[in-house]
């Protein structure tokens, strides 16, 4: 599903590489847990998997990520955004509508989404991540947590295969960060949907993810099972 060889790449500007010799196979179907120091290199990772690293964020770039077999410097962000749907760290530079449902709605319509389909998937995004009474609220008067779930259902909206998602549990109490990973659990397992997710809260990792990638100064400093770094939960 993703396929990364031997990925380097350094923001313009900057003095060191943000990912070095970055190699990665993910399988459909995988849950993937990214943890690791910050500047470790993690939302780079969730860049270059989406496309925003080199597209967005340019600079020098070496190796390759390969997303269903489509070189990602080849295919265009848009395109890609219908496999792998991203949500960033920097909520507020996702959010661009002035109400939870025109959020929720830009992206499918943008993709020229039937009007039936639009109304069914709004409320299919808003019910699963538990925001159905904020669906007329403007952005601006949401709380942190509130706005990460509303960047959640714009994505989830757009039923992507893979799901790539940083820190999304950042401005979430404890109880709505379980349920968003519940949810992930749950899209993981009815959908086949693959994650891929940076979370800080080891916890969660242990007892929803399969995978964990242990980043270090841009590189993989450990792949593989959950539990035989985390031990059983
Ligand atoms: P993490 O998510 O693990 O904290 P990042 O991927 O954000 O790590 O950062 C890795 C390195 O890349 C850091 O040295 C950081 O300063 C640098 N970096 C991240 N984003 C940018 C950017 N937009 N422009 C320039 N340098 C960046
Ligand atoms: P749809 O065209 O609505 O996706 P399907 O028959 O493919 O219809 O799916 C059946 C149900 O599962 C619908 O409620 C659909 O929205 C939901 N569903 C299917 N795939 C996904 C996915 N990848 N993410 C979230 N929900 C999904």
């Amino acid at each position: 599903m993703i396929r990364i060889r031997d990925l380097s790449f350094k923001y313009q500007g900057d003095e060191g590489f943000a990912l070095q010799n970055v190699d990665m196979d993910i399988a459909k179907g995988d849950f993937v847990g990214v943890i690791g120091a910050s500047g470790a290199g993690k939302s780079t990772l969730i860049y270059a998997i989406g496309g925003v690293v080199p597209h967005h964020y340019t600079g020098d770039f070496y190796g390759s990520v390969c997303v269903k077999g489509q070189d990602t410097v080849e295919t265009r962000p848009d395109e890609l955004a219908l496999t792998v749907g991203s949500v960033f760290q920097d909520i507020e530079s996702q959010l661009t509508a002035m109400t939870v449902e025109d959020e929720v709605i830009f992206g499918l319509e943008n993709y020229g989404t039937p009007r039936e389909l639009v109304a069914q998937r709004l409320v299919q995004a808003l019910e699963m991540t538990g925001i159905e009474n904020l669906r007329h609220r403007a952005l601006d008067t949401l709380s942190g947590g509130q706005k990460q779930k509303v960047a959640i259902a714009a994505i989830l909206a757009l039923q992507p295969e893979i799901l790539v998602l940083d820190e999304p549990t950042g401005e979430l109490d404890p109880r709505s960060s379980r349920q968003i990973f519940e949810l992930l659990r749950k899209l993981n397992r009815d959908y086949g949907t693959t994650i891929v997710v940076v979370e800080q809260k080891i916890m969660l990792l242990s007892e929803f993810a399969g995978r964990l990638v242990v980043m270090e100064k841009g590189g993989v400093a450990y792949d593989g099972g959950v539990r035989e770094v985390l031990g059983h939960s």
